[in-house]
């Protein structure tokens, strides 16, 4: 994996993000499910990488899973993201980070039967998204 080209110090992170999204986007952490406030939204346009700017997804990629989390079934472009085996938590599942800054955004899972064309669902939390609605 090359060096983020957005990269500070955990110091520069705490300033620049809220404790909240700091645990999250770096510390691998996990917003409870269904209270993120992106998980039910359809409105159109881009979601950025809250911690960078970079754009992520688009709501043309977002799907109704009801699992919970804003899920996307492909990036907006696939050198946006990231893919990263992670074995922690017991589960083997691969973890989602931002190729620019990477933050962590959340985790891919595939061949659970969602009827997209990939079946795949981009699991992201919607703490390292922001919106940027299409005008
Ligand atoms: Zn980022």
């Amino acid at each position: 994996m090359s060096a983020p080209r957005v990269q500070l110090t955990d110091d520069e992170w705490r300033q620049k993000l809220t404790p909240e999204e700091f645990a999250v986007l770096r510390q691998a952490g996990t917003e409870p499910p269904f209270t993120g406030e992106y998980t039910d939204t359809k409105t159109e346009g881009v979601y950025e990488c809250r911690a960078c700017g970079a754009e992520l997804f688009r709501s043309s990629e977002k799907f109704e899973s009801h699992c919970g989390w804003p899920s996307f079934f492909d990036p907006a472009d696939s050198d946006a993201v990231i893919l990263r085996p992670d074995d922690s938590m017991g589960m083997r599942r691969v973890e989602v980070l931002c190729a620019n800054c990477h933050s962590h955004l959340g985790h891919v899972f595939e061949g659970e039967g969602y009827p997209t064309p990939t079946d795949q669902r981009y699991c992201i939390n919607s703490i390292c998204l922001k919106l940027v609605p299409s005008s």
